[in-house]
């Protein structure tokens, strides 16, 4: 059965669906007066309309409470960081002492690979998927050489073998197999940023412990994304950042998990004051005392008035809840893919896997007739007010967010392609 182009049945989607209401609690960009069809929360997440009101907080308390302010009244900024461990531990499923959040997510990669990333001549390598995002590779490639090791021989990259550009579990499992008393880290991402391809975090974090390996994971396109189970996963550590889906605002504070395993790890780390334990912080004694847990990697106070609008965000995540959440994106996602199998498969190939087990709400969709169709394709959108992102050469990313995405914005999206293809 074909899905109809209709608005109807678009709306009919949403209208049984509690969680469709939540869209309200989001300032959404207009375009000619009518808001867009916004399929942008992998890069940068809509404005929570509570985000104001916690950052006003901060300033207002700033302005009449100047120093005080950190020890004084409702959302004191000494223990600020831990007004959003809690709600933060729910959405990727570890415990409250084993996250925290801090700094940006390529310094909590570096910081967490100074501990975790420990390369011996025996056991130099990392293992991480080819066309990582570059800054991970960056950071990896930086690491290895950090220590005295050739990024040649020790960063060992994992090809695609699968269609769209996707890897498959075997590819991994091989590779982790075949390098494995090289590898000291299998660096992983949770959902491939390119492809939209979902991996399995318990299943790589297994095969790497079984080669004698770290298992560390790059969140940033999971988080919020998917439900995380990270501590029953058994991941050593990992990283992400609040901007994307879970919507903290450009350049928020990022994320990081380490397992409790190691929360009293005697591993070298590079420590700064607001890791040592609270309780003895302020006696500023020369000797370093970790705060047991993810807390002990943090460095400095935190930016508060960049942790400010997560506040708000993982309160709305809080409301809905991951599994009902993940249930609406499953829909939206689904949607999505069949209008552009019955509709538009001579336009569009799905590059995102097809099992809804392997992917979040992103899919990738490469322009079959090339870049510079891709590009007046992209543009028409943009024109229609349907944004999405271009990624080079042909690949245009659609992620339909559940917490503020309707099936009418994924309609928007079928449609105006179609009119697009229809003026060709
Ligand atoms: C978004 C993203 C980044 C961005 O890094 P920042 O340090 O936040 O600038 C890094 N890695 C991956 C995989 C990403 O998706």
């Amino acid at each position: 059965m074909t899905v109809p182009l209709s608005e109807d049945h678009a709306r009919a989607l949403d209208a049984g669906d509690p969680l469709a209401a939540l869209r309200a609690e989001f300032h959404v960009p207009l375009h000619e007066g009518r808001e867009q069809a916004y399929f942008c929360g992998n890069s940068l997440g809509l404005q929570p309309r509570g985000a104001r009101a916690h950052v006003e907080e901060v300033l207002e308390k700033w302005a009449h409470e100047a120093v005080e302010g950190h020890f004084r009244g409702q959302a004191q900024w000494m223990p600020y960081h831990e007004l959003v461990a809690a709600p933060l531990a729910e959405v990727v499923g570890a415990e409250r002492e084993e996250v925290v959040a801090m700094n940006s997510l390529t310094a909590n990669l570096h910081l967490l690979m100074v501990s975790f990333y420990r390369p011996t001549a025996e056991r130099p390598a990392i293992l991480i998927e080819a066309g990582a995002f570059p800054s991970d590779r960056y950071a990896v490639e930086s690491q290895i050489r950090f220590h005295g090791f050739d990024p040649a021989t020790d960063l060992i990259e994992v090809a695609p073998d699968a269609p769209g550009g996707t890897v498959s579990m075997a590819a991994i499992e091989q590779a982790i197999e075949r390098h494995g008393p090289r590898l000291a880290l299998v660096l992983w991402p949770g959902v491939q940023y390119r492809t939209g391809q979902a991996f399995d975090v318990a299943a790589i974090a297994r095969l790497a412990h079984t080669a004698g390996a770290i298992a560390g994971f790059d969140l940033a396109h999971a988080v919020g994304n998917l439900p995380l189970r990270l501590h029953d996963a058994g991941a050593d550590f990992a990283v992400w950042c609040h901007y994307k889906y879970l919507n903290a605002g450009p350049g928020a504070v990022a994320g990081a998990f380490v397992h409790a395993r190691h929360a009293r790890t005697d591993r070298p780390r590079f420590a700064g004051w607001w890791g040592h334990e609270a309780v003895t912080r302020f006696r500023m004694g020369p000797r370093f005392a970790p705060t047991p847990g993810a807390e002990g990697w943090q460095l400095s106070n935190p930016p508060i008035l960049g942790l400010a609008p997560l506040r708000a965000s993982l309160d709305l995540f809080g409301r809905a809840g991951m599994a009902a959440l993940r249930a609406r994106s499953q829909r939206l996602t689904g949607y999505l893919e069949a209008l552009v199998r019955d509709h538009l498969d001579d336009v569009l190939e799905i590059l995102t896997p097809k099992d809804p087990a392997q992917r979040g709400c992103q899919l990738s969709l490469r322009v079959r007739a090339g870049r510079d169709a891709g590009r007046a394709l992209f543009d028409h959108l943009s024109a229609d007010g349907v944004l999405g992102d271009w990624r080079e050469p042909d690949t245009i990313r659609i992620s339909p967010a559940p917490l503020y995405n309707h099936h009418a914005d994924v309609l928007r999206f079928a449609r105006s392609a179609l009119g697009w293809r229809q003026s060709q």
